[in-house]
């Protein structure tokens, strides 16, 4: 029987993979709260990655960051948002992969990540890897 472990897709490059720089919507660390919701909200994701000026990761924000830090006692405080930057509020949690790492490890990563942010020799932001082309793969593997 096939198993995962003996496969050679573990030891596959991840390059073909890779959801590139400009097709990912991220948002830098001095942006101000408001835009950061306008990206989460416009680009139906739940988190995305935060960039620094130099375009390095430097963590993800969530709608549930966001939304945690203008919680009041009573209410949602909405004006809020404009006292707040990215910075403030983002995880400097992120998972991360160098572009030349193999399969094996960005499945490792995913199972407890939505996405992996991938980087380059320099450390400059390359794309994410998300869970659906992982999983999109394995099926592809196992349907052969
Ligand atoms: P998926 O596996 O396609 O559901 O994506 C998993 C997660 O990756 C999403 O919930 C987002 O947090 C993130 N993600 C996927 N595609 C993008 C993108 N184009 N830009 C920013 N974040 C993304």
């Amino acid at each position: 029987m096939q198993t995962l472990k003996n496969s050679q897709i573990m030891d596959n490059e991840i390059k073909q993979l890779i959801v590139s720089d400009e097709k990912v919507a991220h948002v830098q660390l001095e942006n101000p709260l408001d835009h950061a919701l306008l990206i989460l909200i416009k680009s139906g994701y739940t988190a995305i990655p935060v960039l620094d000026k130099s375009y390095r990761v430097q963590g993800q924000i969530s709608k549930a960051h966001i939304l945690d830090s203008i919680l009041g006692i009573e209410r949602i405080e909405m004006e809020r948002l404009h006292d707040y930057k990215v910075k403030d509020v983002m995880s400097p949690k992120v998972p991360r992969m160098h572009k030349d790492e193999t399969f094996g490890k960005a499945l490792m990563l995913s199972i407890n990540h939505p996405f992996v942010c991938i980087e380059d020799h320099d450390h400059s932001f390359v794309g994410i890897l998300t869970r659906r082309s992982i999983l999109a793969l394995i099926h592809r593997h196992f349907e052969k």
